[in-house]
């Protein structure tokens, strides 16, 4: 049911198309389900093809762990990207940030705060109808909006661990796109070491005072609001036992952002510096109970693992029709390049590994749709995934040859803006440390 809101929610959003609209697209829908849904082999229907066996990597109506429901959610919110995002990308990647009125129409259109329970202000919509938006956002190779990190990440923090203040405060505007957020782990002299973390909150009567700076925080120029991971007890027994998060809001004294850092991929997304000098906190800024920040990060990690997994594999699939298009049009030696062998047996290898990564990756949506999802086989998700998406970007790329190094070419962005996968969201050494120790504790 809940998701019957999301897709009229969707649908409500887009001022031209009106329910006879809806209709012919729900139709579409079907019709596109039913020619998947033909029994083979004497198969009883209901029948989905994994994307295996589906004329395209990124064709609707695919997966078993989607319904048709989804399907529909997915036509409209792949008509947004198309629409909303795709036109205006080149000119956010000269800006270095997306607009406000795409969040504000994200946010219309109930692609915000999908997770998030509705008694909370959230859509309530399911786990897979918030995959849905981020998947379809790599298909459109569209990186700019930091949609994800606001929803999915940052988000459940204040569902999950908020005073009922705080959720009525924040969350609405944040599910309406009015209220931008970030969240601030990283320094300077500590990322994957986050014990490591020096900005600092002082008691002062009831109230915080913060002192410190965070870098490479994504969404940090455009937000009004911050979780900020601030240590609140040094003399603890162990740092992790002395952490807090609070919530800051954009304009407070003595909260500065820096500059719009320079990367080399994800152009369009705004990540930045953030500077705390003597930041008065009132004492209802902190966010769950003293001392446990560390605790809620542990938890909340493993989503944000899962999500850039998923987000690895859709870009693979959008990399790998990409390059279909491209050798099948590609003149060499008066053929095309499709016809090479070399090159159809890359293309092989490209699919298999690609469909072997999505079947592991959707079991894991699927785990973690039914809260079962365990920390380190996310973190296998997220190493091996991301590591897929370099591997797939670079034999993608050099199938276009010089063209795929050309800005122009869809392949040259994807190529960079796959490099931070395995860095950000802890690095995939740092995967591999928690794999390993899950490893070894079982004997
Ligand atoms: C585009 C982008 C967006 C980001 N967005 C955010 C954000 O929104 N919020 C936020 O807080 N942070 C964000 N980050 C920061 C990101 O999470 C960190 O860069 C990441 O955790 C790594 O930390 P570091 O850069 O300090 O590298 P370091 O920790 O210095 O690591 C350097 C190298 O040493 C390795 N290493 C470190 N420790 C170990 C170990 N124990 N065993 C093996 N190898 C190890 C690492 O794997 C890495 O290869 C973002 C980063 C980027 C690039």
């Amino acid at each position: 049911m809940l998701i019957q809101k999301v897709v009229r929610n969707c649908f409500a959003g887009f001022k031209n198309v009106n329910f006879r609209g809806s209709g012919h697209q729900a139709s579409v829908a079907i019709n596109m389900r039913l020619q998947h849904s033909q029994p083979q082999h004497g198969e009883a229907l209901p029948y989905r093809p994994e994307t295996a066996s589906a004329k395209t990597l990124m064709d609707i109506g695919t997966r078993r762990i989607f319904s048709e429901e989804h399907d529909l959610f997915r036509q409209n919110v792949r008509r947004f990207f198309q629409e909303q995002v795709v036109p205006h990308h080149d000119e956010w990647e000269k800006a270095g940030e997306v607009s406000r009125e795409v969040w504000e129409k994200a946010g219309e259109q109930g692609l915000l705060g999908i997770y998030i329970p509705e008694e909370h202000g959230g859509i309530g919509g399911d786990l897979l109808s918030a995959a849905v938006v981020w998947e379809e956002q790599m298909y459109s190779n569209c990186t700019g909006p930091g949609f994800v990190l606001h929803s999915e990440i940052v988000m459940p923090y204040i569902s999950n661990y908020g005073t009922t203040a705080q959720i009525e405060r924040y969350i609405p505007q944040m599910a309406a796109g009015k209220c931008i957020s970030a969240i601030a782990m990283t320094e300077p002299g500590a990322g994957s070491d986050l014990q490591g973390v020096r900005t600092y909150a002082r008691r002062d009567g009831s109230d915080w005072i913060l002192n410190g700076n965070k870098v490479f925080i994504t969404n940090g120029w455009m937000s009004d609001l911050v979780i900020v991971v601030t240590v609140t007890d040094r003399e603890a027994r162990a740092a992790a036992h002395g952490i807090s998060l609070f919530l800051l809001e954009a304009g407070t004294p003595g909260f500065h952002k820096g500059r719009k850092l320079q990367k080399i991929g994800l152009k369009a997304q705004d990540t930045a510096e953030l500077f705390f000098e003597d930041v008065r906190l009132p004492a209802d800024a902190l966010l769950g109970e003293v001392n446990k920040g560390f605790y809620y990060l542990m938890k909340e990690l493993p989503q944000e693992r899962l999500l850039i997994a998923d987000m690895a594999i859709a870009s693979c699939e959008f990399m790998f029709e990409e390059t279909r298009n491209y050798v099948m049009q590609r003149k060499a030696f008066g053929k095309t390049i499709a016809h090479l062998q070399t090159v159809q047996h890359k293309l092989a290898e490209l699919k298999t590994e690609i469909c072997i990564g999505r079947t592991f990756v959707d079991s894991c949506l699927q785990l973690h749709a039914n809260k079962k999802l365990d920390s380190s086989t996310a973190s296998m998700a997220k190493y091996w995934a991301s590591e897929l998406q370099n591997r797939v970007a670079t034999q993608c790329l050099q199938l276009h040859g010089g063209w795929g190094y050309m800005w122009e070419y869809p392949i040259a962005k994807a190529f960079v803006d796959s490099r931070v996968q395995p860095i950000y969201g802890g690095t995939n050494e740092i995967m591999k440390e928690l794999i390993a120790r899950n490893i070894i504790s079982k004997k």
